[in-house]
């Protein structure tokens, strides 16, 4: 059977470790045959993310702090000297201070809430520009772009707080993205994933009991699988996705559709 992703590359940014949903999604495009990019933020994640990478197979790792206009610059400059065209893009990146996550969102920080929407949101932003450059003509596929949402961007979950609203926004830049660079047939699209613990999700308060919440709650009566996740990426990514773009699609086990449940 021929692979969904083969002859195609894929740039890949937000794998920390084994855990991240960027993880379970550059397994996913390894199995479809894609070739492997995986950026890391710094020095500190150098060496695992190399291993990682070791693992996949993937063709290249590269530095990227996405908060850093001159690091997405570079990286534009390092593809295109070596002719990399991109076929796909992963954005599976944010962050927000851990006191922003636990006390009442009222408290929010001026500088907490611009550092969650500049790491969260506007780095779709500076990476779609970045990237959009060394995908392929219109007449030759173009490109997709995928990002990683979540329901707090539009439904108040307890403690998601500064991240509900970077989401928001990111949800809403993803539109935006998709409207301009649909003439030149690149896709923007975001996977809004149910509940999964990463690294970043330890760093909500009572994540845990969220997570059991959803399971109990949740039409399909369990939890997300990163590797549901990854495949939807997967689809996104391939040519079956070629008429989608400036949509949320959501891999929640069907989280999103439920209201209030009676208490057992
Ligand atoms: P994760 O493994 O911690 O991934 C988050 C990634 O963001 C890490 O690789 C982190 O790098 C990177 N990052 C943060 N600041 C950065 C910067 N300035 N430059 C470059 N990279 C930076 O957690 P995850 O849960 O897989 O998160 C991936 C995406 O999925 C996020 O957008 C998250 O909001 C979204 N999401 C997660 C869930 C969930 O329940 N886990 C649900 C829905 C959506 P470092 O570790 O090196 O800092």
């Amino acid at each position: 059977m021929p692979r969904l992703l083969e002859g195609k590359t894929a740039l890949i940014l937000g794998v920390a470790n084994r855990w991240s949903l960027a993880y379970a999604i550059a397994q996913a495009f390894a199995r479809e045959g894609a070739r492997l990019i995986l950026t890391y933020q710094g020095d500190r994640q150098k060496l695992t993310v190399e291993e990682l990478a070791a693992e996949l197979k993937a063709h290249q790792t590269l530095a990227c702090d996405v908060s850093q206009d001159d690091q997405l610059a570079n990286l534009t400059s390092q593809l295109q000297s070596q002719g990399t065209v991109l076929n796909a893009v992963v954005h599976s990146i944010a962050f927000a201070n851990r006191e922003d996550l636990s006390r009442p969102f009222v408290e929010t920080s001026r500088a907490g809430f611009a550092l969650a929407q500049d790491v969260s949101a506007f780095s779709l932003v500076a990476v779609a520009r970045a990237t959009a450059p060394l995908m392929p003509p219109k007449d030759q596929g173009g490109g997709s772009i995928i990002t990683l949402t979540y329901l707090g961007s539009t439904r108040v979950v307890e403690n998601y707080n500064v991240m509900g609203v970077a989401k928001a926004a990111l949800e809403a830049a993803m539109r935006y993205l998709a409207s301009d660079l649909g003439a030149s047939n690149i896709r923007v699209n975001a996977i809004s994933a149910g509940a999964v613990k990463t690294a970043s999700a330890r760093g909500i308060r009572g994540f845990s009991k969220m997570l059991e919440g959803a399971a109990h709650l949740a039409p399909l009566r369990r939890n997300t699988d990163p590797a549901e996740v990854a495949d939807a990426a997967v689809f996104l990514a391939s040519d079956l996705g070629r008429g989608v773009t400036g949509n949320v699609l959501y891999v929640d086990a069907g989280m999103q559709i439920m209201g209030f449940a009676g208490l057992e």
